[in-house]
C-alpha cells in the first residue's frame, strides 16, 4: 500500500512534552503547496502504556476539544508514566468550519476508516490513524456529542464484541470513565467507524456522547474531565485516585429504541432528556411550517425507557432522528 503523505512534526517516542501537528499536504486554489495542520501534542515519560485520545472527529461536538486541550496544555512529563498521544481536533478541517463533515470532501471521519493514503483528505487522516497511530496505542478514548442536530444524556458507552476479553475491558474502561450514564451499544451502522477500527485491533476504545447542540456546557465539560482523567488513572498513565459516582446503566437493544421524523416542520419536544417514558406515550409533535388549523404529526414512544437523545435544532425534516429511547439495567443474561 502506498504510504501515507502526513508527517508529524514532533516525535512520537521520545521523553518529553511535544506541541506541534500532523502536516498533511494539501495543494489548492488559495495555497499552492499548503498543508492542512491538525494539532497533536504527546507527552511521554519512560515506559507504560500509550493512550491515543482524540476530539473532534465530528468537527462540532465540543467536550472531546475541551477536556483535551487541557490536558495537553496542563500536563507535565513527570505526571505521566508511559505516552499519551492527544488530537484535539481529529477532524481538524470540520472543527475549523464548525461542521459534522468536512468542508474539503465532505468526509465523515467517522465512516472513512480504514481509510486510504491516496484518497481524500479525510481518508488519508483516517488511514494515518489507522496505520501508523493505532498500533502504538493499549486504549484509545474518542469523544463524541450530538453535534448541531441532536442533544444527548451524558454517557460513555462500550460495544458488544466478538472478542471477550478486547470487551471484558472496554467495559471495565467505560466503567472507569464513569459518566452519568454507561450505555452498552450495539451499533447499527458500525463499518467504517474508528470503533470498529480500534475494536478490529484489539485495542481498548471508550467513546462518549457527552451533549449536543452544537456547543459544550459546565456541567458536560466537568464530565469529560473527570471520565478523561479516571480513565488514565485505570489505565496507570496518570496517578491518582478514580473519582466515582453513581452511573446509570442503559441499553438500546433494538430498532424500537429510535423514532425518525416522516414529515417536515415544527419541532416540538414533549419530554426533557432523561426523562422516563411508556410504550405508547408521546415524545414529540411536528406542526405544518406553512399553515395553521392543521393537527401535528405525533410521535410515540414505541416502548417504555428514558429519553437519552433527541432532535435539537426547532426545525425538523423527514427522515431526522426525533430521539432515543434508553433501557435501564443491565441486559437479560442470553
Ligand atoms: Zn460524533
Amino acid at each position: 500500500m502506498a504510504e501515507n503523505p502526513i508527517s508529524p512534526t514532533i516525535p512520537l517516542d521520545q521523553d518529553g512534552v511535544f506541541h506541534g501537528f500532523l502536516r498533511l499536504p494539501y495543494s489548492r486554489d488559495d495555497s499552492a503547496w499548503g498543508s492542512v495542520m491538525i494539532p497533536l501534542t504527546v507527552i511521554q515519560n519512560g515506559p507504560g502504556k500509550t493512550a491515543l485520545l482524540t476530539g473532534a472527529n465530528h468537527g462540532d461536538e465540543y467536550e472531546g476539544p475541551v477536556a483535551l486541550q487541557e490536558l495537553a496544555f496542563l500536563t507535565k512529563a513527570e505526571e505521566v508514566r508511559g505516552r499519551l498521544i492527544i488530537l484535539p481536533y481529529f477532524n481538524a478541517p470540520a472543527f475549523r468550519a464548525g461542521t459534522r463533515t468536512s468542508p474539503i470532501d465532505r468526509g465523515n471521519l467517522n465512516r472513512a476508516f480504514p481509510g486510504r493514503p491516496d484518497g481524500t483528505v479525510t481518508e488519508k487522516i483516517a488511514d494515518y490513524v489507522q496505520r501508523s497511530l493505532l498500533p502504538l496505542a493499549d486504549v484509545a478514548v474518542d469523544f463524541h456529542s450530538g453535534g448541531k442536530t441532536l442533544d444527548f444524556v451524558p454517557f460513555a458507552a462500550a460495544h458488544l464484541l466478538e472478542d471477550a476479553a478486547t470487551q471484558e475491558a472496554c467495559f471495565a474502561a467505560m466503567t472507569a470513565f464513569n459518566a452519568p450514564y454507561s450505555v452498552q451499544l450495539s451499533e447499527i451502522d458500525s463499518v467504517g467507524m474508528y470503533d470498529t477500527a480500534v475494536e478490529q485491533m484489539g485495542k481498548v476504545l471508550v467513546t462518549t456522547e457527552l451533549g449536543g447542540g452544537g456547543t459544550s456546557t459546565a456541567r458536560s465539560n466537568a464530565i469529560a474531565k473527570k471520565g478523561l482523567r479516571n480513565v488514565l488513572i485505570h489505565f496507570g498513565i496518570l496517578e491518582g485516585e478514580l473519582q466515582v459516582e453513581p452511573s446509570v446503566p442503559l441499553t438500546m437493544p433494538g430498532e424500537d429504541c429510535y423514532l425518525f421524523s416522516e414529515g417536515d416542520g415544527l419541532f416540538e419536544i414533549m419530554i426533557d432528556l432523561g426523562e422516563a417514558v411508556e410504550a405508547g406515550d408521546l415524545v414529540a409533535r411536528i406542526w405544518p411550517a406553512d399553515r395553521t388549523g392543521v393537527a401535528p404529526q405525533e410521535l410515540r414512544a414505541k416502548r417504555g425507557g428514558l429519553l437519552i437523545s433527541r432532535h435539537f435544532p426547532g426545525l425538523i425534516k423527514s427522515g431526522d432522528c426525533v430521539a432515543v429511547i434508553g433501557v435501564p439495567g443491565l441486559p437479560a443474561e442470553s
